[in-house]
């Protein structure tokens, strides 16, 4: 799917060190807009594809780069595959500059994923890949890193990523110097 921002992202979030949504420190991006509307979506206000925060991919870049003492990148949204071009092209450089792993979680399906080449080449580049809907009946707090039972971690052939899922609700709190609260997860 081609990018509506040109070589920018639409961002909707950024979370330079979380350790909730993977193994190990990571930065976490949220990307801005989503078309798949499942029921129950906790992330609605990302639905929207109008320009929330739009930043350069190389920009973004360099603040991964810049980030000290992360094991890896996760991107999440919103739709991470709808915005394809700058999805790939920031792993591939990711993988090419760093020795960071890469985890994406997307709505689609991997037969979805795998009828697009661009979407095909995502999923061969990131060590992680959490895929599917979310589905409200389906939902479980207890699985780490995924919402609903359906969803599907899938490791691609070269994954650097060796941990597995556990039986576990993280919720993480973050209090900023300015005495912002931000909760991160799924409280139960
Ligand atoms: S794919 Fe994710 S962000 Fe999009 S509607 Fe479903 S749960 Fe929400």
């Amino acid at each position: 799917m081609k990018n509506l921002y040109s070589t920018q992202f639409n961002i909707s979030h950024i979370e330079p060190a979380t350790h909730i949504y993977g193994p190990g420190r990571r930065f976490a991006v949220w990307l801005q807009g989503c078309s798949l509307a499942c029921k129950g979506c906790w992330n609605k206000e990302m639905w929207s594809f109008k320009a929330n925060e739009l930043l350069d991919r190389k920009t973004l870049l360099a603040q991964i780069l810049a980030e000290q003492d992360i094991e890896g990148v996760t991107l999440l949204g919103g739709e991470p595959l709808e915005q394809a071009e700058n999805t790939v092209w920031l792993i591939q450089e990711i993988k090419r500059l760093t020795s960071l792993t890469v985890m994406l979680y997307t709505g689609y399906t991997k037969p979805e994923i795998e009828q697009k080449q661009l979407w095909s080449a995502v999923e061969a580049n990131v060590d992680l890949l959490v895929s599917g809907r979310y589905q409200e009946q389906d939902r479980n707090t207890n699985n780490q890193w995924y919402g609903s039972e359906n969803q599907e971690l899938i490791y691609p052939k070269k994954s650097k990523i060796e941990q597995r899922s556990k039986r576990l609700n993280e919720v993480e709190i973050i209090i900023e110097e300015t005495g912002e609260v931000r909760v991160l997860g799924y409280p139960s």
